[in-house]
C-alpha cells in the first residue's frame, strides 16, 4: 500500500519572512522537488499557497475537528504574547483570534513541531530592543526552556520542538530536518542542548572558513574588506558559533565570512543583542572576551602570542589587504 503523504503546515508569526525567502533558494533539489521526494505535502504556506478553495480558516477548522491530519507544523517568526500576555498584538487575519492561541492549538495536534529560524526558536530579532511585543520562541525564551508551549511540551510523536535556528536558516537545514522527520530517523539524541539538529550544529562556523590560515597565525584584519581573520578586531564569533555555514555553503558558494562579514552567531539564543556593535570585538587587557569554544583562556593567550611571533610575512601583508598582495612562494629550480 502506498505510504500516505505527510501533511505540513507552515505558519508565519513575528518575523521578517527571511527564512521563507531562504527556503526558496533551495537548489539541487528545489523546495517542491525536495518535499515531493520525501512524501511531504504542503498543506499551507501563507506566501506560497493559493488554496484551499474554502479558505485557510476552514482548513484550520478541519484540523481542529480531526478531519484533516497535521503531521508537521512549522512556525517561522516569534510568537508575540503582548500586551500583558493576551497575544492581542498579533491576531490571525479574518478570525480576530490571537495568533498565539492558534499556534498553541495546532502545536497540540501536530505530529511534529519545527521552529524555523531563531525568532521561532528563541525569540530572536523580534525579542530584541526591550521586547515590547513580549515575543517568545515556541519552546524557549532565550536560553531558557519554556516559551509559548511550556518546558514539558512534546509533540504528538514524542519529540520536543525542533529548533532549526539561524537568521535566516539555511534551506538545507530545514529540508534535511523535514526529510529526517519524514523517514522517522530524527531522534531526540540528534538534537543538541538547545534543541537544534546536530546535523548542522556539531560543526562550528570556523570550520572551513577561508580565513583559517590567518586565524592560525593571528594575522587579523583591522577593517571590513580586508582578508585577515575577523576575530581579533571585528567581532567574528565563528569559533563559538554552531553551524556548518562554511562547509555547507549558501547559494552554492557563499557564507557571511566569504562575503567579508564576521559571523554573529545567529543560530544561538540572544545573538541579536551582543551588547556591542556586531563588528567590534570586546576585549579585556587586549584579550578578546569571547574565546573559542573548548579552549581555556591561558592556552589561547599562549598560543596567540606564539603564533603572532611566527606569522609569515605573506600572511601579515595579506591580512591587511583587500586582495592578495603577497602570493605563496613557488619553489623553482635554477638552471
Ligand atoms: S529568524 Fe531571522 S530571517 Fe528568519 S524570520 Fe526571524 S528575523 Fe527573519
Ligand atoms: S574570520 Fe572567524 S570563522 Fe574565519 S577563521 Fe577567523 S575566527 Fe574563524
Amino acid at each position: 500500500m502506498a505510504k500516505e503523504s505527510l501533511q505540513l503546515m507552515w505558519l508565519q508569526s513575528g518575523g521578517c519572512g527571511g527564512c521563507s525567502l531562504s527556503l526558496l533558494c533551495a537548489e539541487n533539489p528545489d523546495l517542491y522537488t525536495a518535499l515531493a521526494s520525501h512524501g511531504i505535502e504542503l498543506l499551507w504556506h501563507p506566501a506560497l499557497s493559493v488554496g484551499p478553495e474554502d479558505g485557510f480558516l476552514a482548513l484550520l477548522q478541519r484540523i481542529v475537528r480531526g478531519e484533516q491530519r497535521l503531521d508537521i507544523l512549522c512556525l517561522e517568526g516569534a510568537v508575540m504574547t503582548g500586551p500583558n500576555g493576551t497575544g492581542a498584538f498579533h491576531r490571525l487575519s479574518g478570525s480576530g483570534r490571537p495568533m498565539m492561541a492558534v499556534v498553541k492549538e495546532l502545536a497540540a495536534l501536530a505530529g511534529q513541531v519545527v521552529a524555523v529560524g531563531s525568532c521561532a526558536a528563541y525569540g530572536g530579532v523580534t525579542a530584541g530592543g526591550g521586547n515590547h511585543t513580549q515575543a517568545v520562541g515556541l519552546h524557549y525564551v532565550g536560553r531558557k526552556r519554556g516559551g509559548l508551549l511550556g518546558a514539558a511540551f512534546r509533540a504528538r510523536q514524542g519529540l520536543p520542538v525542533i529548533n532549526v535556528a539561524g537568521c535566516p536558516t539555511h534551506p538545507n537545514w530545514v529540508l534535511e530536518c523535514l526529510a529526517e522527520l519524514a523517514d522517522g530517523s530524527l531522534t531526540e539524541a540528534q538534537l543538541d542542548p538547545l534543541g537544534r539538529p546536530r546535523a548542522y550544529t556539531d560543526t562550528l562556523v570556523h570550520h572551513g572558513c577561508p580565513r583559517n590560515e590567518f586565524y592560525e597565525y593571528k594575522a587579523s584584519a583591522e577593517k571590513l574588506g580586508q582578508l585577515g581573520c575577523l576575530m581579533e578586531h571585528l567581532g567574528c564569533l565563528g569559533t563559538q558559533a554552531h553551524a556548518d555555514c562554511n562547509l555547507r555553503l549558501w547559494n552554492g558558494e557563499g557564507s557571511c565570512l566569504r562575503g567579508g562579514y564576521p559571523c554573529i552567531n545567529c543560530t544561538a539564543p540572544g545573538f541579536q543583542e551582543p551588547g556591542h556593535a556586531f563588528t567590534a570585538t570586546p576585549k579585556v587587557a587586549g584579550i578578546p572576551v569571547g574565546l573559542p569554544t573548548d579552549m581555556p583562556k591561558a592556552w589561547f593567550v599562549a598560543l596567540a602570542s606564539l603564533s603572532k611571533a611566527a606569522t609569515p610575512k605573506r600572511l601579515r601583508d595579506n591580512a591587511l589587504a583587500e586582495h592578495i598582495v603577497t602570493p605563496p612562494a613557488t619553489p623553482v629550480e635554477r638552471p
